[in-house]
């Protein structure tokens, strides 16, 4: 490993090995509307509205994912993930910037401790993937701290709170850092003896299965932390052979792997999907943690389904499947002690 050069990296650098293949499918990841247009055969106001609505939020996706998308769907549920679209210019009232309160817990530049015993840093504004409906488009990432050294504030404010036994590494995407930078990290967090286990909240290893390498399990289970991976999967056609491939290399290195989603319109609000992805997460050893309501986020109104329809949707799929495999619904509030549990 080479800790000291990539150490002040926040992304993919070109001093790791060479065969890092997921740093090859960022460089490769479709940024220009017009190409994903041209590549899915789209019609030309779907182009047109991509363009625009880009602007805002730009077009990010792995050719990886988009291998799972079929040409001339534009209705697609996984392309309506990806693909902006003109509703995200439209105004909806209750959407704002911050809608679930983040920048009030805040804690120091990269901490976030809205609920107890669990602090989440926020160790990069990057993602493999830039799903429109995500209420972190307009996070001050800049704030994020970019070198090693200045993760030393953050460090000492977990040592110094021995209520603290669970640190969540988050963003962006952690796993978007370059191994060095995790590995170095999580051994600096295992030097915290109040805390005791390490949870990832990623979603790389659905967009680019291939970044789950032997080295980046070293950084999750190398240390004397109880390693959590919390993986994020909306639809089951998301779940190809090589998602397969990347989630059980997860939980055979030790790791428990739960799964969220976020409820969407038009993606997966559908007893009958959720339903067929509960059934492949619990069949691949991966627990359905949580299906979130969405984050009333400015662009993503078109996204939102009402809660009654949600709550019928989660009751029905417990009258259809096992306890451990309906996960439960929640939503993020700002100011409350946990997420609100709606089902
Ligand atoms: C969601 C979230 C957590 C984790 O909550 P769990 O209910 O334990 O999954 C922790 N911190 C913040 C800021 C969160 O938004
Ligand atoms: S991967 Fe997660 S944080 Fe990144 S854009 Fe998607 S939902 Fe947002």
């Amino acid at each position: 490993m080479n800790i000291v050069t990539a150490a002040s990296l926040n992304v993919a650098s070109a001093s790791e090995p060479a065969q890092d293949l997921w740093q090859q499918s960022l460089r490769d990841a479709i940024r220009s509307p017009e190409e994903l247009c041209d590549i899915l055969q789209l019609p030309a106001e779907y182009c047109a509205a991509a363009k625009r609505a880009s602007t805002q939020f730009n077009l990010f996706v792995p050719r990886e994912y988009l291998a799972k998308i079929p040409p001339g769907q534009p209705e697609h549920p996984l392309l309506k993930q990806v693909l902006p679209l003109a509703e995200e210019e439209l105004t909806v009232a209750g959407f704002s910037r911050d809608p679930v309160g983040d920048r009030e817990a805040l804690i120091t530049s990269g901490l976030l401790q809205k609920y107890a015993s669990r602090a989440l840093l926020v160790v990069t504004g990057v993602c493999a993937v830039h799903c429109r409906y995500c209420f972190r488009r307009y996070y001050p990432y800049d704030s994020v701290p970019k070198g090693e050294e200045n993760w030393k504030p953050v460090l000492e404010k977990i040592a110094e709170d021995p209520t603290i036994d669970e640190v969540i590494l988050s963003g962006g995407d952690p796993w978007m850092l370059v191994d060095s930078r995790l590995q170095s990290l999580t051994d600096q967090i295992a030097q915290i003896p109040h805390v005791r286990r390490l949870r990832i909240h990623t979603r790389l290893p659905v967009m680019i299965p291939s970044r789950v390498t032997d080295t980046l399990l070293r950084s999750l289970t190398g240390t004397r932390l109880t390693p959590f991976v919390v993986v994020h999967i909306n639809h089951p056609l998301e779940i190809d052979t090589q998602v397969v491939v990347a989630l059980n290399k997860l939980i055979d290195s030790g790791a428990v792997v739960l799964n969220q989603a976020v409820l969407l319109r038009g993606v997966n609000d559908s007893v009958d999907t959720l339903e067929s992805l509960c059934r492949d997460l619990v069949n691949l050893r991966v627990t359905p943690y949580y299906i979130h309501q969405l984050d009333r986020v400015e662009g993503s109104g078109h996204f939102e389904v009402s809660d009654t329809c949600a709550m019928e949707i989660i009751s029905e799929l417990r009258s259809r499947l096992p306890g451990y495999a309906v996960p439960r619904l929640v939503r993020e509030r700002p100011g409350g002690a946990n997420k609100e549990v709606l089902a």
